[in-house]
């Protein structure tokens, strides 16, 4: 059999840069991480030959018996990992999760609720060109413009005025924990179903450093990739027998076909690293590596650009950077970070003035560094080299920077041994 390199030289030059790539910079978009060579190659397995339409035991295809086994380590030791009931490790993504919960639990036309984009809601909470905005009729909270933070009295508000099936917590960009136990009240109230999208804070829940959503919600959906450290992936979670029966379905012919038995075999393993004591010392890290960001950019030199942390700080693995008043928009700030070879992305914030494409915010993540070996003095380290940079006067040298962040790369070296893609 011809290897990759052999064959379709242009691929495997392409996925050798982009080794290279995350080798050299550091990588802090809030929802990436460098999965572990272990995932990878149960990824990259033969797994991916195999077609197992049904699930562990009632499989439509033979050939099953040891895609059974896997399967059921994966859903056994996420049920473990969360304390959860009932797990469905199929779905091939986050989106697809929400869109399976939907499916299983409302009708179109029904109407959901969830954090709005601008606030930090994923476009699977209502977005309007996305299948919940289209399909669902949506509603949705924001954040309080005086602080920053969902208001639990705003939302009980707004759920009685529209009345939802569904309502959604979790976000791609919010900086603090979310009360799941006041959002189950306000969901029982109405009689509606609580789901909570854990997506980024997944891994900090299975380590207990978030509160867990387990206890609350109807059912939590997350993805495998974020702080959870696996395989691009989804999962879903539940406590009530009859809500799994309808989500397996949904999954399950309602949605998908054949899943992904290369992806869950990664997902298994990934499940079994989060269990280990050296995930929990990795997801201190990525805590604390935020907070140190959150700290470095609040002080008096980056105040004076007009740069500010929204809600002051984090209790997660993001920092959340308000430019409104800074002389730099979302876009430049990226690109400047860009150029000393720290990739993030540019996000809106609330109530942004600028478009979609430019916002006037940054997200900071500290996921793929903690897995990176990066300590709290090594964070310090980053969040200055960040400070630095967003505060430097327009075309000022930044090739200092820039050699700092290679000589941090260097000093932490990534897929030790992987020469070859
Ligand atoms: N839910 C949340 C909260 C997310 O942040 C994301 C991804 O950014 C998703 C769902 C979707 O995950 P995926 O990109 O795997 O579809």
């Amino acid at each position: 059999d011809r290897t990759l390199t052999d064959f379709d030289p242009d691929v495997a030059e392409l996925i050798g840069k982009e080794l290279q790539r995350q080798r050299c910079g550091l990588e802090m978009i809030a929802s990436e991480n460098h999965a572990p060579l272990s995932v990878m190659q149960a990824q990259g397995s033969v797994l991916t030959n195999k077609y197992a339409e049904g699930y562990p035991g009632r499989r439509y295809y033979g050939g099953c018996e040891h895609v059974d086994v896997i399967e059921q380590i994966a859903i056994d030791r996420v049920k473990a990992l969360f304390g959860a009931e009932f797990a469905n490790v199929q779905p091939h993504c986050g989106a697809t999760a929400n869109a399976a919960v939907m499916h299983a639990l409302i009708n179109p036309g029904d109407t959901i609720l969830g954090l709005s984009l601008d606030a930090g809601g994923h476009l699977t909470h209502g977005m309007r060109i996305n299948f919940s905005g289209k399909l669902y009729t949506v509603a949705a909270y924001g954040v309080s413009e005086s602080d920053y933070l969902i208001d639990m009295s705003a939302v009980a508000a707004i759920v009685r005025e529209h009345q939802p099936k569904l309502i959604i917590a979790g976000w791609s960009a919010y900086p603090r924990h979310l009360d799941f136990a006041r959002f189950r009240e306000i969901a029982d109230e109405v009689g509606a179903y609580l789901m909570v999208d854990m997506a980024h804070f997944a891994g900090l829940v299975a380590t207990g450093l978030h509160p867990s959503p387990v206890p609350h919600a109807h059912v939590v959906t997350s993805t495998t990739h974020k702080t959870l450290g696996g395989p691009r992936g989804g999962i879903i979670l539940s406590n009530d027998a009859a809500i799994a029966k309808k989500v397996n379905s949904a999954v399950f012919p309602g949605q998908q076909g054949g899943p992904l038995e290369h992806v869950i075999a990664a997902k298994a393993t990934a499940f079994k690293m989060a269990g280990e004591p050296e995930f929990i010392e990795r997801q201190q890290r990525c805590l604390a590596g935020a907070q140190a960001i959150a700290h470095r950019l609040s002080q008096p030199d980056v105040a004076d650009a007009g740069i500010s942390v929204l809600t002051g700080g984090t209790d997660v693995h993001l920092v959340l950077v308000d430019l409104r008043n800074a002389a730099i928009d979302g876009q430049q700030a990226e690109d400047r970070l860009a150029a000393i070879g720290i990739t993030v992305n540019r996000n809106a914030v609330p109530s942004d003035p600028r478009p979609p494409m430019v916002t006037s915010g940054l997200r900071i993540g500290t996921p793929a560094l903690a897995t990176r070996g990066f300590g709290v003095a090594d964070f310090e380290f980053v969040a200055d080299l960040i400070a630095r940079a967003l505060t430097a006067t327009d075309g000022a040298d930044v090739s200092d920077l820039a050699a700092q962040v290679r000589a941090l790369a260097e000093a932490h070296p990534l897929y030790v041994g992987v020469d070859t893609p």
